[in-house]
């Protein structure tokens, strides 16, 4: 028993210390282990990847080799192991690999409706992937070629290349939003000339096209982003190429709220993941994704997770995930939505999963609105602090700070007072009022 636990301590240095910080993911297996005896043990193994922790059991993604380190652990606990390798899965799924799209045909799409809606739709390319693909996005709005005074939102899809369901969904949502759009439908009229609305289809184009969790590099994208907890920099020098063309574009952006969407199960993820600390607007991030999964059957009759919504770290601990780096250094409020329980699935289900999808996408993002902000004539800096305003006590919402004249934030709705202290010491203070705007929807900007 001794030698077997040796054995055991040795493998597992192996397996460790391959690829240490890198999030490697060449391996994907499934532990059936209900009971989650293994799972601390893995996780004391910090390159290992666990996902999607169910009633079953969980995945588990690592380095070459991590299988019979697994298999290893497993047999002794019990616990059953198969491989997620697509080679050894059957004929059927092999099948809906090959109908889906490739990235080429998704930005002949693209093109295709930039060409059809030229006033609205801008495609452009936040950078290359490792394999030098575009990483392409699509600005939706009215002057869409101009930098209005309107609150910015982002939708960022398909990160882990073999979850597929989101990339799909972007393309079918900005087709749909155009076509309403040019129908003159007012409510969504009015979201896209009143909102600067971006939306990344694919973060990983490398992986989709070979259907692997990992870019080019293997490397788990939602575990490349800075950890705040660890990690007081931001810097994106050293991080995989498609890690590195989101953070400077977020940089040069100002989002207020966002979502990113995976596959693997059905359910809403909002922050923190890293850490078991309460999110600073808990109250907020849970309605809002209540909101989205109030209208998703798959979430709202979740079994798993009650009203289709859970916190990210009660779930799982995930450290280097995009949700907490977005809050943390950017103020941009994101959760983390999961569309289907196959990452994979048939390609004839993707209208389904528009159907049960789109009225919660749209939904979300009008919610930018629900927020207030203010702009200066000029390009000032500085800090502003945010008080909630209440009958009998006011509650302080901390301070943030502003570069380029600009702030917005969204938040819960009710009175606010801000305090403003640009870096030349001037100070100006004034109050708003945050609504859940419906319909019709008009920026919350104070002109300083
Ligand atoms: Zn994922």
């Amino acid at each position: 028993m001794f030698t077997k636990l040796l054995s055991l301590v040795f493998a597992l240095t192996a397996v460790a210390s391959i690829h240490a910080q890198e999030n490697i993911v060449e391996e994907g297996h499934y532990l059936f282990d209900a009971n989650k005896k293994l799972i601390k043990l893995i996780q004391s193994q910090g390159d290992l990847t666990i996902d999607h922790v169910g009633n079953h059991g969980y995945e588990v993604y690592g380095p070459a080799g991590v299988g019979q380190w697994l298999q290893n652990i497993a047999d002794q606990a019990d616990v059953a192991v198969i491989s997620l390798d697509h080679e050894k899965e059957s004929k059927a799924a092999k099948d809906a690999f090959v109908s889906y799209p490739t990235p080429a045909q998704i930005a002949a799409r693209l093109q295709e409706l930039q060409a059809k809606h030229p006033n609205i739709f801008k495609l452009f390319s936040i950078g290359q992937s490792g394999n030098g693909q575009e990483l392409y996005a699509v600005k939706l709005s009215d002057n869409v070629h101009e930098d209005e005074l309107e609150p910015e939102f982002k939708y960022i899809a398909n990160m882990h290349g073999d979850e597929i369901v989101g990339r799909e969904m972007m393309v079918l949502l900005l087709e749909d939003l155009t076509e309403r759009y040019a129908k003159g439908e007012s409510e969504i009229k009015s979201l896209i000339d009143n909102t600067e609305i971006y939306i990344i289809p694919s973060m990983n184009p490398d992986g989709a096209q070979s259907r692997r969790r990992g870019n080019a590099r293997w490397s788990d994208l939602n575990r490349n982003f800075p950890d705040f907890t660890t990690d007081n920099t931001n810097r994106p020098d050293g991080r995989q190429p498609e890690t590195q063309a989101v953070m400077a574009f977020q940089a040069a952006r100002k989002f207020a709220l966002s979502a990113n969407f995976h596959g693997g199960t059905e359910c809403v993820n909002y922050p923190w993941d890293t850490t078991g600390d309460d999110f600073p607007l808990l109250e907020l991030v849970k309605k809002l994704s209540a909101e989205y999964a109030n209208d998703v059957p798959g979430m709202k009759n979740s079994s798993e997770f009650p009203g289709g919504i859970t916190n990210g770290y009660d779930w799982y601990e995930v450290d280097g995930g995009m949700q907490d780096w977005s809050y943390h250094w950017h103020q941009d409020l994101q959760v983390t939505i999961e569309l289907s329980h196959q990452k994979w699935p048939n390609y004839s289900t993707i209208p389904q999963y528009f159907k049960w999808n789109k009225g919660s996408m749209i939904r979300y993002m009008s919610r930018v609105h629900q927020g207030a902000g203010f702009k200066f004539e000029t390009n000032k800096s500085g800090r502003v602090e945010i008080e909630k305003l209440g009958t009998f006590k006011s509650i302080n919402l901390g301070e943030y700070t502003f570069g380029d004249g600009e702030f917005y934030k969204v938040l819960d709705t009710g009175r606010y007072r801000f305090t403003v202290t640009t870096s030349d010491g001037e100070q100006e203070s004034f109050t708003t009022k945050v609504s859940t705007q419906s319909g019709s929807y008009t920026p919350n900007f104070t002109k300083l």
